[in-house]
């Protein structure tokens, strides 16, 4: 299947390809469910609107270049009742923020310049993945990732190994990192990988914003990571192992049915 920027996040290419957030969304260790993330592939389940992932997708618009465009393809981005009917929801008003604030930052331009939204595939682990390089500068030896992030800081339990981690560990964003190098590398044949950078600008008012490497270090870590539960979650994805429910996500309420009454001290803290 040839993936261009209109297939790229289709069931059909998600059916296809593995991607980082599609592994991610079979781990429980990053908020995943296996039961949810094959509902969705079978296209039994689509998580309910959230407008922090719109605003997400205006300003990696604006990093394309294309945020005209993007605003004239999305009307519900702009109120239609209220005192503010007619102009752009606070949320995208705020996005406009986060915007400028990366526009001032001339290092952030340079981390963000070269090739926009650049999609590869290639094998790993035996399967076909995707990834979508939000800028590409195989020249420089780098390309770097855009996020939106709530804020910065933070300590995130994880209750697989019982120790706080800051965000970029809790979201995967080194695993993300560390397939978007092996791919592009497969991809290109170079021999090392590229730097991968992410621009992390938060929501917070005013916005604050970083620009974050990752080391070869790291990358082998993380395709470490990957390798371990990729058997597993292929069995799962092929239909060949029955997923697991985790009972605890949006999808696994919705469709929860009891079938063993717990004892009070049986409730989890985490
Ligand atoms: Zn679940």
């Amino acid at each position: 299947m040839e993936l261009n920027k209109s297939n790229y996040f289709s069931l059909e290419a998600d059916r296809h390809y593995m991607s980082n957030s599609q592994f991610k969304s079979f781990l429980p260790s990053y908020g995943g469910c296996e039961a949810q993330a094959m509902a969705k592939i079978n296209g039994e389940y689509e998580r309910p609107y959230n407008i922090s992932f719109e605003v997400g997708h205006y300003v990696h618009a604006w990093n394309e270049g294309t945020l005209e465009e993007f605003k004239a393809n999305n009307p519900n981005l702009y109120a239609s009742t209220g005192k503010n009917a007619g102009q752009l929801k606070k949320d995208f008003q705020h996005a406009n923020k986060m915007i400028e604030i990366l526009e001032n930052d001339p290092l952030v331009l340079k981390a963000l310049a070269g090739q926009k939204e650049v999609i590869m595939t290639a094998e790993l682990f035996g399967i076909p993945w995707k990834v979508m390089l939000d800028s590409y500068q195989p020249d420089t030896g780098m390309f770097a990732d855009l996020k939106t992030s709530k804020e910065m800081g933070g300590k995130f339990w994880n209750t697989e190994i019982g120790v706080y981690e800051n965000f970029i560990y809790h979201y995967g964003y080194t695993i993300q990192m560390a397939i978007y190098a092996e791919v592009e590398k497969r991809v290109t044949g170079r021999k090392e990988w590229l730097l991968p950078h992410m621009v992390v600008v938060t929501k917070q008012d005013p916005p604050d914003h970083e620009i974050i490497y990752f080391d070869y270090d790291v990358i082998e870590q993380s395709l470490h990571i990957v390798g371990k539960h990729i058997e597993r979650v292929k069995a799962v994805k092929s239909g060949n192992v029955e997923p697991a429910r985790c009972e605890k996500c949006d999808y696994c309420r919705l469709t929860k049915k009891i079938n063993r009454i717990k004892h009070f001290s049986e409730l989890s803290l985490y």
